[in-house]
């Protein structure tokens, strides 16, 4: 069976949105993967229609409730669903291509989107929410970050990227960041194309590459360095 994922928001008009677009949206049309949006609004019991209540304790903003997300939570997955879930949030885990890898090989994927300030920490442990977050700052809602966790696991899905090689050489999947890229003309403004890349030499090409992308990962990222360094030296 295909990658299943289902995305659970305020704003569902928001989806598939640019991930029926391009590469991911030609993959849907595929079936290489599918996606539903549902509304939390939709498990809402009073006439307002209500899906946040003001924070115990008090302080500014609203938390959504965890009945309400709950039952939300609870009606798209089935018996037996295998797939993990995932709360979009700035307190989770940094996504990282290793991530998206482990995602992509598995069932699917079920995605609550947060909105106001967040969500009611017991739906969290009630429904074993991995939070996930997709980097240092602040988003008013999970679904633009959802948007990116699922692009990233999408190019991954097989049959999804045309050349398979341009996915594992690309930034991350070998600890570093990728070499620079060239195209024609040879001559753009006085500036020419590494010689190198002209030999037909695929040995030298390929040893370049290397020396540049370690060179560029020192310098721009030495976090990644060091852990580079750890892992192939
Ligand atoms: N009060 C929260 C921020 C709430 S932002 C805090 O200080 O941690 C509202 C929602 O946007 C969050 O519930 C989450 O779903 C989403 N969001 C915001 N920033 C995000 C990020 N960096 N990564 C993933 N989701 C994010």
């Amino acid at each position: 069976m295909s990658f299943r994922a289902s995305v659970l928001t305020l704003y569902p008009e928001m989806f598939p949105g640019n991930l029926g677009m391009s590469m991911s949206g030609r993959a849907m049309e595929r079936g290489d993967w599918s996606l539903s949006a549902h509304n939390i609004r939709d498990c809402a019991t009073d006439k307002h229609r209500s899906v946040d209540d003001t924070p115990a304790g008090g302080g500014a903003g609203m938390v959504l409730r965890p009945d309400i997300l709950g039952k939300a939570i609870d009606d798209v997955t089935e018996e037996n669903d295998l797939r993990p879930r995932l709360l979009m949030s700035p307190r989770g885990k940094p996504l990282t291509q290793a991530k998206a890898r482990e995602l992509a090989d598995g069932p699917g994927i079920v995605i609550v989107c947060g909105r106001f300030e967040g969500v009611d920490e017991r739906v969290i442990e009630g429904r074993q929410l991995e939070e996930v977050s997709i980097g240092d700052y602040i988003l008013s809602g999970g679904e633009v970050a959802a948007h990116v966790l699922l692009d990233s696991i999408v190019r991954l899905l097989p049959g999804v990227m045309g050349n398979k090689e341009s996915g594992e050489s690309e930034s991350f999947e070998n600890g570093l960041l990728e070499h620079p890229h060239y195209t024609r003309p040879v001559d753009f403004e006085g500036r020419e194309i590494p010689a190198v890349l002209k030999s037909g030499n695929h040995k030298l090409i390929d040893q370049w590459r290397l020396e540049i992308s370690e060179k560029i990962t020192e310098e721009r990222r030495p976090d990644l360095w060091q852990n580079y360094l750890k892992n192939n030296r």
